[in-house]
């Protein structure tokens, strides 16, 4: 391979991880709002059902106060019973007793109903308690991952600016001015794989004189469509040996 092709194909992949990296640290506020928002979610969640526990508490207090103001009642008339002295007045006191029991039946009903919703209150707690303490977990872990990411991609990014100055110093000066033309102007990459007959960035099939010239490897030639320099990729890459007989056919059908 042309030791100048050889070399734009490496900076190439310097200029693709140092975009990664960049990438990286520019997403680490948006991935810190995430793992932030995944947590509230589940903080709210608890604080959902701990709201239904204390409103069961205060639901089933209410109850127990009335229950109680209702047996007070309940024992007054019975006493009051003792000393009616007409019939008329024995049956308003009935009356008002069955009053009485009806309201106790109805207050135990709600005191056992909410006994009951007590215990599946409670276990559904239990159960957003245990759940929060895992996406605690999660979110301390992806917390530790991302800044581990960020310092790492920091770190890539200061190696890759010197690998690049290092490669760029070997690079001819006219390679490395061409290289970094076509990469500012097509933002991401300068250089582009032949593949099948064509410029795998763009798309457009290249002249068949053209497609000999690259696969001699011998010297820099540009997309004649997006201007990148292309390059013939590794027979692995290519996977090659399997395709051997099919890129065979097809370099021969461009040679006709
Ligand atoms: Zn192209």
């Amino acid at each position: 391979m042309h030791p100048d092709l050889e070399r734009v194909v490496r900076l190439q992949r310097i200029e693709d991880a140092a975009e990664r990296a960049r990438r990286t640290i520019a997403d680490e506020p948006a991935r810190q709002e995430a793992l932030a928002a995944a947590l509230d979610a589940a903080r709210q969640a608890l604080e959902t059902q701990r709201a239904l526990l204390a409103e069961n508490q205060t639901a089933r207090r209410d109850a127990e106060k009335e229950l109680a103001v209702q047996q007070a009642r309940l024992s007054k008339y019975r006493d009051q019973l003792m000393e009616v002295k007409t019939n008329r007045e024995y049956q308003a006191l009935q009356k008002e007793i069955e009053v009485a029991q009806q309201e106790i039946r109805k207050q135990e009903d709600a005191l056992l109903e909410r006994m009951i919703e007590f215990d599946e209150v409670r276990e559904r707690v239990r159960a957003a308690e245990e759940a929060f303490e895992r996406d605690r977990a999660a979110f301390d872990a992806g917390r530790e991952a991302l800044a581990a990411e960020v310092a790492g991609a920091g770190e890539a990014i200061g190696t890759l600016a010197a690998e690049r100055a290092a490669v760029a110093a070997e690079l001819s000066p006219p390679v490395l001015a061409l290289f970094e033309r076509v990469l500012r102007h097509r933002r991401t990459s300068a250089v582009a794989p032949l593949r099948d007959g064509r410029c795998a960035a763009c798309q457009v099939r290249i002249r068949p004189q053209t497609v000999q010239e690259i696969r001699r490897n011998d010297s820099v030639v540009q997309c004649e469509s997006c201007q990148r320099i292309l390059y013939l990729e590794a027979p692995a890459a290519e996977g090659a040996a399997a395709d051997a007989g099919a890129s065979g056919a097809a370099s021969a059908r461009l040679q006709e």
